[in-house]
């Protein structure tokens, strides 16, 4: 349908895509240094040309497409911030930032099935002295607010669907159609979604980003190694008064994790008696029914943790992908109209569990070079590859290409060998190892079940108690505040063809591994058979894990109507 319908037309100076940590922050920077320029022009201090419609001949100089029902909505992250890319853009920010605590004390603790062992010392790259515990969602509410004493909006509810080329240039973006029904057909509501043709396309959708993933492909921008994600489940809770104090950043390796699965804990103390708690699991898991969720809720059962949050409140639930390949899985930021920032480039820096400054930096970068192309008039290809050297130029480059092999160097394990090679690996600054080393696909790495499990599959151990201290996935995606219209066509788009060789090969790891409970397999009551597969997608929290670990890449996960998904409170 959407091939035939007439679409409006809004033509834009700069299109930036996703009202993240990067997108907020391209856009601040961009209207920031727009306004300073006009100023100048205004007030006879600059020679040269104002910035604006007429100028660029355009119906709007900026503009920000966001598919969360507002600004922040989708915005999740653990989390322990630097603060250096914030600075840039609001020197204030220590007094006007809704920051919990600057970090105090850092643990890092290794547990065991019953036992916890505090390291006596703490890496240095796990050191948080001068970084912010916050929570990720109300910095982006409040950037959001700031963007609006600029006199901008963002357009919320309106996501990108689709990327629009002529030839290999990008020149923008189609929106997502609304109010149509699960058929494909229009409802009386129906809205045709908006071409937005831009001169620069900036792409922040984060981990996975739907359009990002199109476009890599399509222009064959993929690193020398692809991107490599975990996922991370996360809960704030409200606990019992001196449970957690001093500031503290808790990280922990072990279990409930094999020496083999790369990923860990946390728990950051946040003001009026709230803790943030999540888990993270890679998911280049070799285990076909590894289950980040679960994986989750085992951490909350350690004696560890169990004696912080006992006899406390769950507040809100939401989970996340990241990207953690490092240097060499960050694709060609950057070509003919366009550039990608922040989580949906891989900028994560995984041996410091640090992205959110990264993604404001590339947003802040990106915004400079547009800045300049709108000046200049100058946007050919050469001109968006810019962007690259600045990313690399930057403290993003300086810091992650020393340790772009730091997570090929866990894949042979943890305990002790990776930590050993990691080690060295710091202190050398990246100078061991002196090779490229390889990283595959995370869904080619999973096992089939009769391999993983040549005894068979021990019987679930887990029992949820769904009030004190473990939710189930249901009761958890009830706190992620996840709603989705219920009549329109499932964005998680399914080739149900192999989803019966997945169940007798893999024993289904989509069941596993979504932390929303969005598939469910039909089984036959007496045989166990498997009969089809049930998508609940109003579920979906839009973590993105379904798309990168699925081992037939049978999923593909697209926009859903805008406004659908997480309302995320406090994450
Ligand atoms: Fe995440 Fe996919 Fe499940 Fe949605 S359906 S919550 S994107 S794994």
């Amino acid at each position: 349908m959407s091939e035939e319908i007439e679409r409006d037309v809004m033509t834009c100076g700069v299109c930036i895509v996703g009202a993240g940590p990067s997108g907020m922050s391209a856009a601040i920077k961009l209207v920031q240094m727009i306004n300073a320029h006009n100023e100048a022009i205004d007030n006879g201090s600059k020679q040269g040309t104002r910035i604006d419609e007429e100028s660029l001949g355009v119906d709007v100089p900026v503009i920000v497409i966001e598919k969360g029902g507002m600004v922040g909505a989708h915005s999740i992250s653990g989390a322990v911030m630097n603060p250096v890319a914030l600075a840039e853009l609001f020197p204030n920010y220590k007094e006007e930032a809704p920051l919990e605590y600057e970090a105090d004390i850092d643990e890092v603790v290794q547990l065991t099935a019953a036992g916890a062992r505090k390291l006596p010392i703490t890496p240095p790259t796990m050191i948080n002295h001068g970084n912010y515990i916050v929570s990720l969602g109300k910095v982006i509410q409040w950037m959001g607010e700031k963007f609006s004493e600029l006199e901008q909006d963002v357009y919320a509810t309106f996501c990108g669907q689709e990327i629009l080329y002529e030839g290999s240039k990008v020149i923008g973006v189609r929106c997502g159609d609304k109010g149509v029904n699960p058929d494909g057909t229009p409802k009386s509501n129906f809205e045709a979604g908006m071409d937005l043709h831009a001169k620069v396309t900036i792409l922040c959708e984060g981990s996975r980003g739907s359009m990002t993933k199109q476009l890599i492909k399509k222009l064959n921008l993929q690193n020398i190694n692809p991107m490599v994600y975990a996922t991370g489940c996360k809960e704030i809770w409200e606990v019992p008064e001196g449970r957690m104090e001093g500031r503290k950043v808790v990280h922990t390796m072990g279990f409930p994790l094999d020496n083999k699965t790369f990923g860990g804990g946390f728990v950051y103390h946040m003001k009026d008696n709230m803790v943030s708690v999540g888990m993270i699991t890679a998911l280049d898991a070799s285990d076909p029914q590894m289950d980040p969720h679960k994986n989750f809720c085992k951490f909350k059962q350690h004696p560890f943790i169990k004696q912080i949050l006992e006899g406390g409140k769950m507040l809100s639930y939401g989970a996340k992908t990241l990207p953690e390949g490092g240097w060499n899985t960050v694709p060609k930021m950057a070509g003919d109209g366009f550039m990608i920032c922040g989580d949906a480039a891989g900028l994560v820096n995984t041996p410091k569990l640090k992205g959110i400054h990264y993604a404001m930096k590339s947003g802040i970068l990106a915004a400079e070079n547009a800045f300049d192309m709108l000046t200049s008039g100058d946007f050919s290809a050469s001109s968006f590859e810019r962007y690259i050297q600045a990313v690399t130029d930057s403290f993003i480059g300086q810091e992650l290409i020393p340790f772009k092999n730091f997570r090929p160097l866990m894949k042979k394990g943890i305990f002790p060998m990776g930590l050993v090679k990691g080690g060295i690996n710091y202190f050398s600054k990246g100078k061991y190892p002196w090779v490229n080393m390889k990283l595959h696909e995370d869904h080619t790495e999973i096992q089939p079940m009769a391999a993983y499990y040549p005894g068979g599959k021990p019987e679930d151990d887990i029992k949820y108690d769904n009030k004190e201290l473990i939710y189930d996935k249901l009761t958890d995606v009830y706190n992620s505040g996840a709603t989705h219209e219920e009549k329109q066509p499932c964005h998680l788009k399914v080739d149900t063809a192999k989803c019966k060789e997945c169940y007798e090969k893999f024993g289904s790891p989509c069941e596993a591994f979504c932390p929303a409970q969005v598939y469910n397999i039909v089984r036959d009551e007496k045989t166990g058979a498997f009969e089809r597969i049930q998508v609940d997608f109003s579920n979906c929290v839009h973590c993105k894990t379904c798309d990168i670990r699925d081992p037939f890449q049978a999923i593909n996960w697209v926009c859903p109507e805008g406004g659908g998904g997480p309302m995320y409170n406090n994450l």
